[in-house]
């Protein structure tokens, strides 16, 4: 089987949550909600859960890990800098409207004591792109960055949930820029799509837009 990237929009906040696929093994990304709907859906090619990462702490992203961890004894990983935001997840749904309450957790490593994650014979790459939080990281695979919430096709990353920095963010941006033109991207919310030029265009001008303003 060759390489597949997955992904099923969970949720109120339209969450995106990813499996890669590779060699018969998996690696979960950001199972946000609906553990429900989620299970079958990554559980189509009946390649092997090995690991669940995530691209950053927020609780739009985490509230299926707890229930993917205990029905399939894997491992949780995240960046050390967000371990908090997960621990903190369903106060923040609380204050975002939403009473449903996800079970935390439990994490079992640091994504920041790795350059890489391996799926079968190869390796998820691991950039720690702070911004719209402390802890946030993309995963690279061949020409895929799966980018979390750090910026879309037509707005940066918001930096007014816990943990956003102006500075840190556009940082962030401009070393993806830097080194993803091309790449297909798979961010946290909307539909996937390729650096090309003219969203490149689009980004350059909204940090510089950013750049001059007070938020
Ligand atoms: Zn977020
Ligand atoms: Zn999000």
């Amino acid at each position: 089987m060759d390489l597949a990237i997955r992904y099923l929009t969970v949720g109120v906040w339209n969450e995106n949550s990813y499996i890669i696929e590779y060699k018969g093994e998996s690696v979960l990304i950001d199972p946000g909600d609906e553990f429900d709907k989620l299970d079958p859906f990554f559980a189509l090619s009946g390649t092997q859960h090995k690991a669940i990462i995530n691209t950053h702490g927020h609780f739009d992203h985490v509230g299926a890990i707890e229930e993917f961890k205990l029905k399939y004894q894997i491992p949780f990983y995240i960046h050390s800098k967000d371990k908090q935001l997960v621990h903190q997840a369903n106060l923040y749904r609380k204050l975002a409207g939403v009473n449903a309450i996800t079970k935390t957790p439990k994490i079992d490593g640091s994504l920041d004591q790795y350059e890489s994650i391996p799926l079968a014979d190869k390796q998820i790459k691991i950039h720690h792109t702070p911004g719209h939080s402390h802890g946030s990281v993309c995963f690279e695979i061949d020409h895929a960055l799966i980018s979390g919430d750090l910026f879309f096709t037509d707005c940066l990353g918001r930096i007014d949930l816990p943990g956003g920095n102006k500075e840190l963010l556009l940082n962030s941006i401009k070393y993806i820029l830097d080194h993803f033109a091309g790449y297909q991207i798979y961010p946290g919310h909307g539909d996937p799509f390729i650096l090309d030029q003219a969203i490149m265009n689009v980004l350059k001008k909204l940090m510089n837009e950013r750049l001059h303003s007070s938020n």
